[in-house]
């Protein structure tokens, strides 16, 4: 038995897959750099730090703060301990934060300075030990001073693969708000080696420019850890603007690069581009949200590629399917990764749907995570009997097994990748005097996917709001990318089912009745 940090370390040592190539991380903006070698001491040094502050097999431990060359180390030293690791992302709100962290009981966080200033009134009330990131004046101890001073290394922990989580990562699933989702080193590992098989073609010097958040999946395992496995370099950029990326790729000659469909859609439209040279560029991987075809189709176009590498996950699931060297096909999400195991299930009858039939999207397989942390209701109605996790989107697999992702039967609203749940939207709206009643629904978008517009139902004898209220209520309150860009819409009622549930679908047959109808 072994940590999945074992078999990292082994790769980044050089001793397992590709013992010629040897990688390492750059800094985008500072160009610090940290070979793959010095990588593996930094992780069993950060690792002795932690056992010597007092970390305890189990123990969560947070991260809050933007990409960054460090962010590996913190990573693969909690879980070679036998830690979990439970990356937070930078822009939720001191609410979000706190939330997550008593849900999961975390122990430590290391924290930034701007997050730091967010949680610091809470860590008597959650009882939480800070380690600071690159900021020396908060009276903590630092994530920088902790290792320079450290001398011993520290050797994996064991435990069992199977059971044991290794991350928590936040998701709201297919409904409600959002949960800790438990992953364990088995699913890591599994998830890491089918994404490794989606290229092969993986050569001695290969860069990869990664600005793909490493609190989300796609970027923790997908990209982080699996590159690392194939033991490429990788870019590390902290903030991502249009310009720079392109700089990147031009200086380092990148030649794998990561997306998500708002970026294609920018790459696609984008005049800037001519100004640059791309042409290292040989394999482009999008996924967390639907890449339409005509935007695949002009992606390729302006990089010169044959393909745009497409894969479909949650962070539930992991990565479950993608295009790869031996099996692509145009607007498709790609067959099912090794191991993976795909139903197509009529929502209403349960019935398994034949090939080119439109259904619910189910997945079973190594990489499906162990559940939601204590929450029975939600992991009942994520997973049926048979253990199969409904993915609350539609889709279909062609007569060859590739996946068609059409829709969503779920609540979730994706802005630019980004989930935003509604119930969060909705109970802050609820929060507002005016407001007797709220239902938020993404409306499409060009660039972003879908936006979140809210419908409010207006509170009796309370003139007081109109939209800008509305709006600028919910921007002081939540992170920016959750923010009204769809709009706010004043009716008289929400359509709701006799259980009480919102029917978001009639919300988006539009005209509804407006709260002036009789
Ligand atoms: P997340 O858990 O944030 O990764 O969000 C997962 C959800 O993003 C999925 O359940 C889908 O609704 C959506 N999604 C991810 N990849 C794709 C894709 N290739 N096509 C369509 N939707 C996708």
């Amino acid at each position: 038995m072994c940590t999945y940090s074992d078999y990292a370390l082994m790769c980044i040592c050089g001793e397992y897959v590709l013992m010629c190539i040897c990688g390492e991380y750059i800094d985008a903006s500072s160009d610090r750099k940290l070979t793959y070698k010095a990588l593996s001491n930094c992780i069993k040094r950060f690792a002795a730090v932690l056992l010597q502050v007092g970390l305890e097999k189990g123990d969560v431990v947070a991260t809050i703060m933007p990409n960054n060359i460090d962010y590996p180390v913190i990573y693969y030293s909690v879980v070679l301990i036998g830690g979990i690791f439970q990356p937070l992302s930078p822009l939720y709100t001191a609410d979000q934060l706190v939330s997550m962290m008593k849900e999961c009981n975390t122990t430590y966080v290391i924290a930034d300075e701007e997050a730091f200033k967010k949680i610091k009134y809470f860590r008597d009330e959650i009882r939480l030990k800070i380690i600071t990131y690159r900021h020396l004046k908060s009276g903590c101890p630092s994530f920088e001073s902790l290792l320079d001073g450290e001398e011993k290394v520290s050797k994996p922990v064991e435990v069992d693969l199977q059971i044991t989580p290794a991350v928590f990562l936040c998701s709201s699933g297919t409904s409600g708000l959002p949960k800790a989702v438990r992953l364990s080193h088995f699913n890591v590992l599994a998830c890491i080696h089918q994404m490794k098989k989606v290229t092969r073609k993986v050569k001695r010097g290969d860069v990869a420019v990664l600005f793909i958040p490493l609190y989300h999946m796609f970027g923790l395992h997908c990209a982080l850890s699996s590159e690392l496995a194939l033991g490429m370099t990788i870019v590390m950029m902290s903030k991502f603007t249009l310009d720079e990326y392109y700089t990147l790729i031009q200086t380092h000659k990148a030649s794998f690069i990561h997306i998500v469909p708002p970026v294609a859609v920018m790459i696609g439209n984008s005049p800037l581009l001519d100004k640059y040279d791309l042409s290292s560029v040989r394999h482009v991987m999008c996924g967390a949200a639907a890449l339409k075809e005509v935007v695949e189709r002009k992606l390729k176009e302006r990089l010169h590629l044959d393909r745009v590498y497409q894969g479909y996950g949650m962070t539930e699931i992991g990565v479950s399917h993608a295009n790869t060297d031996s099996f692509y096909k145009m607007g498709s999400c790609g067959k099912a990764l090794r191991g993976v195991q795909v139903k197509i299930e009529d929502p209403k009858t349960k019935v398994i749907l034949r090939s080119n039939v439109r259904g619910e999207i189910c997945i079973k397989g190594p990489q499906v995570m162990l559940g939601y942390l204590g929450r029975p209701d939600a992991n009942r109605e994520i997973f049926d009997k048979e253990g199969w996790l409904h993915t609350g989107d539609v889709g279909y697999v062609d007569e060859d097994g590739f996946l068609f992702v059409i829709d969503r039967l779920k609540e979730i609203i994706k802005y630019k990748g980004n989930q935003v749940p509604p119930a969060y939207l909705e109970d802050i709206l609820l929060k507002h005097p005016g407001v007797k009643d709220a239902a938020v629904i993404g409306i499409p978008d060009a660039l972003a996917g879908e936006l979140p517009k809210a419908f409010i139902v207006r509170n009796d004898g309370i003139n007081i709001v109109d939209e800008q209220q509305i709006y600028d209520f919910v921007e002081d309150r939540v992170p920016p990318y959750m923010k009204l860009r769809g709009g706010v819409e004043f009716i008289r009622e929400i359509p709701k089912n006799p259980t009480g549930k919102i029917l978001r679908r009639k919300l988006r047959e539009f005209p509804i009745r407006d709260e002036n109808d009789n």
